[in-house]
């Protein structure tokens, strides 16, 4: 048996950023994975460029049963820490929304950083290895593996969700948990596409390709983002928001122009040029195409002057709260997080070990918090990697 201070299982965000931590304090540390390459996810983050923090990020920004149990770890390791590493790096980035940071060149700069802290740590990255097995070992653990068995005072469990099952995700984390009795609480498929019932998508398939700025909002959570229209259903960042505390059956709201006040603008319209109409109104506030298609979805035809009162605060409700029933979503195939997990309440929430076995640890995404689209996810990665990383 080979021995280790502490193996962690899954070499991605959470899991390296535990390993490197671990590995300056002195231990010990080995990272196993069954991929055949480490931080396949961090690659493909952010469209390529991984949007790897937000510097406004609190734990509001953050979905969990349990939603004090994130503030800890991510007030010890904050945006502002992960920006030092990556600038001792000297990664290049730049803020492409408010507060979110994207590497200018490539996800890889990240996956280096994480990488080359490894190696000056001296933690072992071992891939293309699955484990079989896992035992409890006196206060340690006995992993069973192709290569043979490997023992260690402190077990990570860093596998991540079910999201982007091509890339190696599996819901090993939670066998493991429900393994040592933790109880894990029901998944599902977060920040994803929704996809529409097929009469409202071919209602809608003239706007495929159409992106415009929204509020939408699904129990009382509002998201000022861009939508996207595709020939697949609806997505862009509101949508993915928005999915994340969507259930099946609930209806979604949209506001196409959060910024205006639709019907004293339509009223005001009408008294200063009757024959204008509300396709010229759309035109002047929304994606040419988007205007004009979703003008015809509703069949509003004639000049201004032709509407009653009524007429026109139906027309700014329908534009105002635009209300929508998805069919459902694309689920785990192109979600890019999975809610639910590992039960906190079992998890320390200073050291993220499970409070009956002290040297079993959760972190990352394997765990019951989810965070907002905008860097969130990775910073709860960094975090809890941390935490786990400076007492195991
Ligand atoms: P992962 O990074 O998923 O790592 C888990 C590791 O465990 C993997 O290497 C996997 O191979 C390994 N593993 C799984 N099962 C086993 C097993 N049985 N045995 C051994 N190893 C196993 N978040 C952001 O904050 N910003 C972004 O820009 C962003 N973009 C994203 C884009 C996409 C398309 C996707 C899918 C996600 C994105 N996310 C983003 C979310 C972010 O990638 C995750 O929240 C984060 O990677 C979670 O880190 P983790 O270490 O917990 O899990």
């Amino acid at each position: 048996t080979s021995r280790y201070d502490v193996i962690i299982i899954g070499a991605g965000a959470a899991g390296l950023m535990c390993a490197a931590t671990a590995g300056y304090r002195g231990r010990k540390v080995l990272v196993l994975d069954h991929a055949n390459k480490p931080g396949k996810k961090i690659l493909m983050s952010g469209g390529g460029r991984c949007n790897f923090t937000n510097l406004n990020s609190t734990p509001a920004n953050f979905l969990s049963d349990n939603p004090h149990y994130c503030i800890s770890a991510l007030k010890r390791y904050t945006p502002q820490d992960f920006v030092e590493l990556v600038d001792r790096h000297g990664v290049e980035y730049e803020e492409k929304a408010p507060g979110q940071l994207f590497c200018k060149d490539s996800a890889k700069d990240i996956l280096n950083v994480l990488l080359t802290e490894c190696e000056w740590a001296g933690a072992e990255i071992r891939m293309n290895t699955s484990v079989s097995g896992i035992r409890q070992a006196g206060s340690g653990f006995s992993l069973k593996t192709r290569g043979g068995t490997l023992g260690c005072e402190s077990l990570i469990v860093a596998c991540g969700g079910l999201s982007i099952p091509t890339m190696g995700a599996t819901g090993f984390g939670y066998e493991i948990a429900r393994q040592f009795g933790l109880s894990v609480l029901p998944t599902r498929a977060g920040l994803v596409p929704f996809t529409l019932h097929p009469d409202l998508k071919q209602q809608l398939a003239p706007l495929s390709g159409v992106s415009c700025p929204v509020d939408a909002h699904c129990h009382q959570q509002h998201f000022r983002e861009p939508m996207l229209v595709t020939h697949r259903g609806l997505s862009g960042p509101a949508m993915l928001q928005v999915s994340s505390y969507w259930q099946p059956g609930d209806a979604v709201h949209i506001n196409l122009l959060p910024a205006e006040n639709i019907h004293e603008d339509l009223l005001a319209l009408r008294n200063s040029k009757p024959q204008s109409t509300i396709a010229h109104y759309l035109n002047q506030h929304l994606p040419k195409r988007f205007a004009q298609a979703f003008n015809d979805l509703h069949g509003w035809n004639g000049p201004l002057q032709g509407y009653r009162n009524q007429e026109l605060e139906q027309v700014a409700g329908t534009l105002g709260d635009w209300t929508i029933k998805p069919a459902g979503t694309e689920g785990y195939r192109t979600a890019e997080v999975t809610l639910g997990g590992v039960d906190t309440r079992q998890l320390s929430s200073k050291t993220m070990a499970a409070l009956e076995h002290p040297n079993l640890y959760f972190i990352g995404e394997v765990v019951d918090v989810t965070g907002h689209l905008g860097g969130h996810n990775f910073q709860w990665a960094w975090a809890s990697g941390v935490a786990a990383g400076n007492v195991a």
